[in-house]
């Protein structure tokens, strides 16, 4: 494809900010297209430039050096066609809902007559039917962020920049908001041509985009692009949507090995499975939130005692977990984390409970544990038979603990539960895959 085919092409941008004598580079050689009918997500953690990207996107900004190609040609000033709808979006809050939208159609220069027609078409659109009349403050959160897409509709962009719309609200009211604007993309009824979003959720990013571009930080750089091929709507657990994600998040992780070797193979399996560390998931989370505070995310294990006041043995627990889940790198005697690593520690305590889930899915005792219980009579066991099996590869205490750790992961990501006056495993009903729940309802 040539440049010219492309609604969007940045070509070797750079920003450097200048604060007196310092300078810092926020974004070192980026090049990224979009072509029209794309939806692309910008995914990196906190400080890799997303934000300063979509300003030099709609030429809010101009590049410290590099070029912004719109349709082919350099973007000068700000580009009319594009649009950004920030996290909160700002409404006015002594205009209705009706006039917010109404400013966007007066500043483009549509005649009040038509205005009211558009605005109201615009509304309905976004499932506000009925609201036109209220005041920003009647509005839920999830509501106000609607008027806030209708009023970005109204300038009819051509590339609409999303920058982290759905991080502000609740699930529920994030979830819908999430279908609508699918909806309204795929219906072809918006002139929009393309969407380019920013967000900091794996899964959301792997329910909504063509493309996944995943950024690093210092410098602020695109680290690799992922396609996500799957049909709309997208199924957040068939197994396509899971791998997906486990694929998002093993790049975010750097994973260097081939699986087998870096997470050991399954109980009963040749080859060594590995242990899970016995820690617990808050030990390791302030392991990697003291990491986040640190300027280069690194630091020398051995001080690392010291400074989070355990004993060692314990500290080499968690460094082995932080490695073994992807969130952190361990050489020469130096831990760093990996941007999968900085995600966890910014996340909300939702989206560390996924982050969390997904990486253990990965591990070859979860995987099997997992497996064993979806095929399982009412995906259920007992304790002694999984710990018979256990103790295939670790010695009857060391099995016993493996348990108790699954037992306390498992719980934390909500993937299975231990029911402990039956003294049974279960699988969460949440974690039972799709394929296989009409046989657990013909089973019960
Ligand atoms: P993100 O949106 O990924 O969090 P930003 O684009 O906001 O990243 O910021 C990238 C880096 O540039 C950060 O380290 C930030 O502190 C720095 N930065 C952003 N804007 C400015 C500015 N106007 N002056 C100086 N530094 C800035």
């Amino acid at each position: 494809m040539t440049t010219n085919s492309h609604l969007l092409a940045l070509q070797h941008v750079s920003q450097v900010y200048t604060s007196g004598a310092k300078r810092f580079t926020a974004i070192q050689d980026v090049n990224l297209t979009l072509s029209e009918g794309e939806f692309a997500i910008l995914l990196g953690p906190s400080g890799c430039g997303k934000s300063t990207l979509l300003r030099i996107i709609t030429g809010l900004q101009r590049p410290t050096k590099g070029q912004v190609l719109y349709r082919g040609r350099p973007l000068q000033g700000v580009n009319p066609q594009a649009t950004i709808v920030f996290q909160t979006f700002a409404l006015f809050p002594w205009l209705t809902v009706m006039e917010n939208v109404e400013v966007a159609l007066k500043a483009r220069g549509i005649p009040p007559k038509q205005r009211t027609a558009r605005a109201f078409d615009l509304l309905d659109r976004v499932g506000l039917d009925g609201f036109e009349m209220a005041y920003p403050r009647e509005l839920s959160g999830g509501m106000r962020q609607k008027v806030g897409f209708a009023r970005a509709m109204a300038v009819e962009p051509e590339l609409l920049c999303l920058d982290e719309p759905f991080s502000a609200l609740d699930v529920l009211s994030a979830e819908a908001l999430r279908g609508e604007l699918l909806e309204l993309w795929s219906s072809g009824n918006i002139p929009t041509r393309a969407i380019l979003m920013v967000t900091h959720n794996i899964e959301e990013a792997v329910f909504m985009a063509d493309r996944i571009v995943v950024m690093d930080k210092d410098p602020g750089r695109v680290v690799t692009e992922l396609r996500v091929g799957l049909p709309h709507p997208r199924q957040r657990k068939a197994p396509e949507f899971r791998d997906m994600v486990d694929r998002v998040y093993a790049t975010l992780a750097g994973q260097t090995q081939p699986e087998h070797v870096e997470l050991g193979t399954a109980p009963g399996e040749p080859g060594r499975t590995r242990a899970l560390p016995h820690i617990t998931i808050n030990d390791l989370a302030g392991l990697l939130e003291h990491l986040a505070e640190r300027p280069t995310h690194r630091a020398d294990i051995y001080r690392l005692a010291e400074e989070l006041h355990v004993d060692s043995d314990h500290l080499l627990r968690l460094t082995e977990a932080a490695e073994l889940l992807g969130f952190a790198t361990i050489a020469r005697g130096d831990i760093t984390m990996t941007p999968l690593g900085e995600t966890f520690a910014e996340a909300s305590i939702l989206a560390r409970k996924e982050i969390f889930a997904s990486r253990i899915r990965q591990l070859p005792t979860f995987k099997w544990l997992l497996a064993v219980l979806q095929a399982a009579h009412r995906h259920q066991l007992e304790w002694d038979v999984v710990q018979t099996a256990l103790e295939l590869e670790f010695p009857p205490e060391e099995a016993q603990r493996q348990l108790e750790t699954a037992i306390n992961w498992g719980r934390y990501t909500e993937l299975l539960a231990y029911d402990d006056s039956g003294q049974v495993f279960y699988l969460e009903p949440g974690a039972v895959s799709s394929s296989s729940s009409a046989t657990r309802q013909n089973g019960q």
